[in-house]
C-alpha cells in the first residue's frame, strides 16, 4: 500500500499520515520526490485498510502496489535516487545514479600498504572517486588468502585521507559489518550474500550506503527483493550492482547481463552499476565491457586494477594493468557524452586538499 500525497502537503500532514500509520501498527516510509511525497507502508500481512488513511489532511490517494517489492519500485519513487557523498572540498565530493559515472576502482583485496597506496595512486590521477577493495574476502576455498581483515581497513581509510576518494568494501557477516560500517563510505554485500536475509537487514539498519551485488543465479525480482530488505529496515541508499550469473557458457567466469540495467531502470529508481570484472574473470574482456555497459546506461563501473596482477592474491587474471586501466577510463569518457553522462577529468595524483579529511556522511535524495 501506498500513500500518495497531495503536491503542496505540508511536512506537518506527512508526520501525521506517518503516525497514523505506526498506530495501525505498520511501518511508514515517507519518500520524498520531486513533485510530491509518497508514504509506503510495511509491517502490514494483508491489505491496509484504505479508508483510514484515504480522509486524512494533504492525502490525493492511496493505492496498491503491484509489485512485491514496494520500497525499491518506480512506484513509490518516479525519479532516480541520487547518492551523495559530500568531501572536504568541491571537488571531492561524489554521487552515484547522477549525470556523473560512478566509478569505483581497486585491488580485489588489500593485500599490504604499498600495493594499496600504488593502485589508489593509478587509479586516483585517472579520476575514480571510489576506492574498492576487499578487507573480508569470501573465497571459495578455505585455504585461500581470506582478506587482513581490519589491517586492511584501516589501509583504505589512509587511503581515503590522503587522496579523497570514498571507501567501497565488503562485509560477509554481521561482526565484519560493523567494521565496515565505520572505516568505509559505502557496505558491499557480495553475490554470495545476495540472499543472506539477517545480514541484508543488518545492512539496513546501517548508517552508510549499501551497495548490493547481484547473486549469481538470482532473479531481477529476487534481486529487487534483496534491496527491499534492506530498504525496509529504513536504509534507502541503496545501489545495485551487476556482475555476472551463472550459465552454460564457459569463455567468461560468469554472463555478465547487461540486459538487466534497463529491465531495473524501468522497475526502480534505485541506481545500477556493472562489474565486468567478476562479470567475466578475464582481463582481456573487462574494457569491452565496461564501455559497453557505459553505452547501455549502467550508473556506474565496479573494475578490478592492481599494480601487480601477475601477482594478485585474488582474482589476478581478472585485473586490470594499472595502464590498462588508464585506457578505460580514456575510452569511456569519449563514450559518456553519448548517454549523456561524465567522467571525473584525471587529475594529478594525491589530493594535497583531501589530507586529514574524513568523508562527511552521505545522504539520498
Ligand atoms: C568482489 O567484489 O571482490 C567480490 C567478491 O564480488 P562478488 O561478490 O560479485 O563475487
Ligand atoms: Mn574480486
Amino acid at each position: 500500500m501506498l500513500v500518495v500525497m497531495q503536491a503542496h502537503a505540508t511536512e506537518e500532514q506527512v508526520r501525521g499520515v506517518c503516525a497514523k500509520i505506526e498506530s495501525l501498527g505498520y511501518r511508514p516510509h515517507a519518500m520524498p520526490g520531486a513533485q510530491r511525497t509518497a508514504i509506503g507502508i510495511t509491517g502490514n500481512r494483508g491489505e491496509v485498510e484504505a479508508a483510514w488513511l484515504e480522509d486524512m489532511p494533504g492525502v490525493a490517494e492511496v493505492i496498491a502496489v503491484s509489485k512485491p517489492y514496494k520500497l525499491v519500485s518506480r512506484e513509490i519513487k518516479e525519479e532516480n535516487t541520487v547518492i551523495r557523498f559530500r568531501g572536504e572540498t568541491a571537488d571531492l565530493a561524489a554521487s552515484i545514479g547522477g549525470r556523473e559515472l560512478a566509478i569505483m576502482a581497486g585491488p580485489c583485496a588489500i593485500e599490504d600498504p604499498e600495493q594499496a597506496f600504488a593502485v589508489a595512486e593509478t587509479v586516483s590521477r585517472a579520476g575514480v572517486r571510489f576506492f574498492r577493495g576487499g578487507a573480508y574476502k569470501p573465497r571459495t576455498s578455505p585455504y585461500s588468502f581470506q582478506g587482513l581483515g581490519v589491517e586492511g581497513l584501516k589501509i583504505m581509510a589512509e587511503v581515503r585521507r590522503q587522496f579523497g576518494m570514498k571507501i567501497v568494501t565488503e562485509a560477509i557477516d554481521n561482526e565484519s559489518l560493523d567494521l565496515v560500517e565505520e572505516y568505509a563510505d559505502v557496505i558491499q554485500i557480495g553475490a554470495r550474500n545476495m540472499q543472506n536475509f539477517s545480514l541484508l537487514k543488518r545492512a539496513g539498519r546501517a548508517s552508510k550506503p549499501v551497495l548490493l551485488k547481484r547473486g549469481m543465479s538470482a532473479t531481477l525480482e529476487e534481486f529487487l527483493m534483496a534491496a527491499e530488505y534492506i530498504m525496509s529496515e529504513g536504509n534507502y541508499q541503496v545501489i545495485l550492482c551487476e556482475r555476472g550469473v551463472r550459465t552454460f557458457a564457459d569463455h567468461t567466469r560468469n554472463t555478465l547481463d547487461l540486459s538487466v540495467v534497463p529491465a531495473v531502470q524501468r522497475l526502480s529508481h534505485l541506481p545500477i552499476v556493472v562489474d565486468p570484472s567478476h562479470g567475466t574473470g578475464k582481463r582481456n574482456k573487462v574494457t569491452p565491457l565496461s564501455r559497453a555497459a557505459v553505452a547501455v546506461g549502467a550508473d556506474g563501473l565496479l573494475i578490478e586494477v592492481h599494480n601487480n596482477p601477475d601477482r594478485a592474491l585474488s582474482d589476478g587474471m581478472q585485473s586490470l594493468y594499472p595502464e590498462q586501466f588508464v585506457s578505460l577510463m580514456e575510452a569511456i569518457r569519449q563514450i559518456a557524452p553519448v548517454v549523456c553522462r561524465e567522467v571525473p577529468p584525471a587529475h594529478g595524483g594525491a589530493h594535497s586538499a583531501a589530507a586529514g579529511a574524513r568523508s562527511q556522511p552521505a545522504h539520498a535524495d
